[in-house]
């Protein structure tokens, strides 16, 4: 099955407590770090993992870190960002709930590398279950000295709160969180400066992903050269892919980068195929917001080759031909599934979360809804698919944030994957309202 470095313990009974979670080796990367190395040496450890941000960005962490300000007298800031809302992602959700320690002890380790002696961990709105999960590793942590004045008797201070979001899909953009965490409307910031530079309250901060800082852990436990060996070039370590769909075995998986596609969808020993001896239509191998891929260019790319779980791998061709690692939402779709319905639904969800500060955005991610329901509903016409490509130019790259192309992207790959489907849409009305059961009339 491969090396498990997140997921080694989560069928130990009780793992969700200090005490368990200790007994199979918990924090010992903490003491590691506060009595045998600098904060420098820990930056050094994770910039040599070549880990890489896991929320779906995939930015190198220990550039990230090395790119904090540190201005005399001014304080620094961690954020954890566990506002997981990207469609088909629910990775984070079951690391914090199945094993919340590893997320804890990540926190401290990444916040002594930083120079934070205030942490964050922003957690999305609806998880409020996990929440109390976390809150209550977090007060085992201070109760057992490891968070808190003087963390075992080093000289280190580190306090970390909890804060829920609203609900709202785009206070996972980074600088959206801060101002949600600063008590203000989720609105994202215009980019640079970076957090980096003026993040929280106008100081210098990182947003991590959950996974990308429960990774810290391994690293600094076994160093960042040995977490380096595991992947493939620049897709270092483990990945956590939540694979949802018409799969055999949905769930949670953290594999090493570098598996092919093929072993991951069709392996006994991962998700066991496509569901009901069905043969597979498409795949979303990244979260709702990067490209579908047609099956022909799903386990092999255009030139033949095994596609590999990977950044580079779901990557290779462009996106003529590839796709995007992402945030490790693997969706997949069988022969039944109608493509036209999906994209309508991706669009139709980017469309009630843009916040509406920038016009080709929130124009645009409606006016695509629109077009899609009604060519799902068999009202639509030839040029609507022509028109559905001109809306996605003009949000692609003029934005504030990712959310206009994460809208525009999918779209954009469906009508070049699928235009067909698009084309029977308007040549089948009758067939398209009966298949569609008047779902896309909502
Ligand atoms: P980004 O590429 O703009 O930034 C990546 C990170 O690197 C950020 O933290 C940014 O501050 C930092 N960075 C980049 N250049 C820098 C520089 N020159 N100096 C300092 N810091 C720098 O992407 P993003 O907006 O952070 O993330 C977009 C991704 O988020 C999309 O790929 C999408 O898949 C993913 N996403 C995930 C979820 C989820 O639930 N996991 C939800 C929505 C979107
Ligand atoms: Fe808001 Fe959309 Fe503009 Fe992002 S791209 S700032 S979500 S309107």
């Amino acid at each position: 099955m491969g090396r498990k470095l997140l997921l080694e313990h989560i069928d130990v009974p009780g793992i969700e407590s200090f005490e368990v979670y200790r007994k199979n080796g918990g924090y010992r990367s903490v003491e590691k770090a506060l009595k045998t190395m600098s904060p420098q040496n820990v930056v050094e450890e994770v910039q040599a993992s070549g880990l890489r941000g896991r929320g779906g960005a995939g930015f190198p962490t220990g550039m990230k870190w090395s790119f904090l300000a540190k201005p005399e007298g001014v304080p620094r800031y961690l954020l954890c960002n566990a506002d997981e809302s990207e469609p088909g992602t629910f990775k984070d959700r079951y690391l914090m709930e199945k094993i919340p320690h590893l997320l804890v002890e990540g926190m401290i380790v990444s916040s002594y590398a930083l120079g934070c002696n205030q942490s964050y961990i922003y957690i999305r709105g609806e998880y409020m279950w996990v929440l109390e999960i976390v809150e209550k590793a977090i007060a085992e942590a201070y109760a057992n000295g490891f968070l808190g004045k003087n963390i075992l008797g080093s000289g280190y201070d580190l306090d970390l709160a909890i804060a829920p979001g609203g609900g709202a899909y785009i206070c996972g953009e980074e600088t959206a969180l801060i101002e949600s965490l600063e008590g203000k409307r989720g609105n994202p910031r215009i980019k640079p400066p970076f957090p980096a530079v003026k993040g929280l309250w106008g100081c210098p901060t990182v947003v991590n992903n959950v996974e990308s800082i429960a990774a810290v852990v391994p690293i600094v436990n076994d160093g960042g050269a040995e977490y380096a060996k595991i992947g493939i070039g620049k897709s270092t370590g483990t990945k956590l892919i939540s694979a949802c769909g018409n799969l055999v075995k949905p769930g949670v998986y953290e594999i090493e980068l570098g598996m092919t596609v093929e072993e991951f969808i069709y392996s006994d020993e991962w998700c066991g195929g496509i569901a009901n001896g069905k043969k597979i239509k498409a795949c979303v191998p990244g979260g709702s917001s990067v490209p579908i891929l047609p099956a022909n260019l799903i386990t092999k790319t255009a030139e033949g080759v095994d596609r590999l779980m990977s950044y580079e791998g779901l990557a290779e061709g462009g996106f003529a031909t590839g796709s995007m690692l992402g945030s490790g939402g693997f969706i997949v779709f069988d022969e039944d599934q109608c493509i036209v319905r999906n994209t309508w639904n991706f669009a139709r969800f980017y469309a009630h979360e843009s916040c509406g500060q920038c016009s080709p955005c929130r124009e645009g991610t409606g006016w695509m809804e629109k077009v899609l329901r009604r060519l799902e509903n068999g009202q639509g016409h030839m040029h609507d698919i022509d028109l559905l490509a001109e809306i996605n130019k003009k949000i692609e790259g003029n934005t504030i944030c990712p959310l206009g192309d994460a809208a525009a992207w999918p779209v954009a790959a469906a009508i070049r994957h699928f235009r067909e489907e698009f084309e029977w849409h308007v040549t089948h009305p009758d067939e398209a309202v009966k298949r569609n059961f008047g779902i896309a009339s909502n």
